[in-house]
């Protein structure tokens, strides 16, 4: 069994719904789903990757709110 290391987050952010984007630090806001697994994306790395998500990824949809899984 793999444990992931958590980052410590020393604000005042509630820890139990962040989600980093897969390419940077910054909160993901998008999650897109493909054959292989899942990606997570900031709005930047949402916005300069999204032609080819929508092409490649089976499924693309937010991240935030309160989303069930
Ligand atoms: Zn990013």
């Amino acid at each position: 069994m793999t444990t992931k290391v958590i980052k410590t987050i020393s604000t005042k952010t509630t820890v139990t719904m962040y989600q980093s984007c897969d390419s940077c630090l910054a909160r993901a806001k998008f999650k897109a789903t493909f054959s292989f697994g899942e990606l997570d994306f900031c709005l930047h790395h949402f916005k300069e990757h999204e032609s080819a998500l929508i092409i490649t990824a089976e499924a693309i949809s937010p991240i935030g709110g309160h989303d069930e899984d």
